[in-house]
């Protein structure tokens, strides 16, 4: 795997490799979730890119931007063992240089959800992934299930714009007792990881209640609601049952595909886990 620290070296190498290329992004934290995206990659195109970047302005004031794993011989010895080929490891420097004065903005589905609780969250996102994208010129870029908000903005994000890459979804990868795999569940203690397991348990509940026939919208918002309010750890953020495309809250019958979607602080840690219903 080449690793390359500026813009230049990397565009310089990415011209010699052959396509397609597939991109994974990351902010670091790498864990098995992350590399079943690279994995995917791997499989299906010719070359793998990699970016690892702690964007800052995808982060609130208050959030953990200071704390928020970091340890970049361990992420990039997982990447290279998942056979990513070229990396960029940009500097902040570099990618916000003096008079930085750009924002891009996906309209509409940004209010909702993370929108709502993290303003600005998803200008730092789609501002920084177009970057991204202009650096690394991928024919397919990798993006989890796990954060289905964030997939929704970037595919509309690649539509208005016409960009040309294939956005490819994969499945959230979670522990063996249902725990989403998260960079931030490092934070947990055991006792806060325990409660944490309140979300699967939630969603599983739901889906139960959706397979066996339930269609109301706020009685299955209030199962998922009441699992995580059984739990003294956890304070809920919201529990959102949305329309699978526009996200906009469903009220009484569901008909057709919908989103479950929650988020939660355990302690000081912000968790957020989906399932599609339907
Ligand atoms: P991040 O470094 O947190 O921005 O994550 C990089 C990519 O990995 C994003 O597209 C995430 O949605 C995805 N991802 C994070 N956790 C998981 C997981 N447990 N399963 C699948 N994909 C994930």
């Amino acid at each position: 795997m080449q690793v390359t620290r500026t813009i230049a070296e990397f565009r310089a190498a990415r011209a010699t490799l052959p396509g397609p290329v597939g991109l994974f992004p990351t902010l670091g934290g790498v864990h098995a979730g992350h590399l079943a995206l690279v994995d995917a990659a791997r499989a299906a195109n010719a070359s793998v890119v990699s970016t690892l970047f702690l964007n800052p302005t995808q982060f609130g004031e208050h959030e953990d931007l200071d704390r928020y794993p970091a340890d970049e011989a361990d992420d990039l010895g997982q990447l290279e063992a998942h056979g990513v080929d070229l990396i960029l490891v940009p500097s902040r420097e570099e990618m916000y240089a003096a008079g930085f004065d750009t924002t891009v903005h996906v309209g509409g589905i940004t209010d909702r959800l993370e929108g709502a609780r993290r303003p600005g969250h998803f200008d730092g996102v789609t501002t920084v992934v177009l970057k991204l994208l202009n650096i690394t010129t991928p024919d397919r870029a990798y993006f989890g299930e796990k954060d289905a908000q964030q997939l929704r903005v970037i595919r509309q994000l690649v539509r208005d714009l016409d960009l040309p890459v294939e956005i490819v979804a994969c499945p959230t990868v979670r522990d063996p007792d249902g725990l989403a795999l998260s960079s931030r569940n490092a934070y947990l203690s055991s006792e806060e990881r325990t409660a944490a397991l309140s979300l699967s348990r939630g969603m599983g509940l739901a889906s139960d209640a959706f397979a066996a026939g339930e269609r109301d919208a706020e009685t299955l918002r209030f199962l998922v609601r009441g699992e995580l309010e059984a739990e003294p750890l956890v304070r809920v953020d919201y529990v959102s049952l949305a329309h699978d495309e526009t996200l906009a809250e469903l009220q009484g019958e569901v008909t057709g595909t919908a989103l479950l979607s929650l988020a939660v602080h355990v302690g000081m840690t912000h968790l957020i886990d989906n399932v599609t219903l339907g």
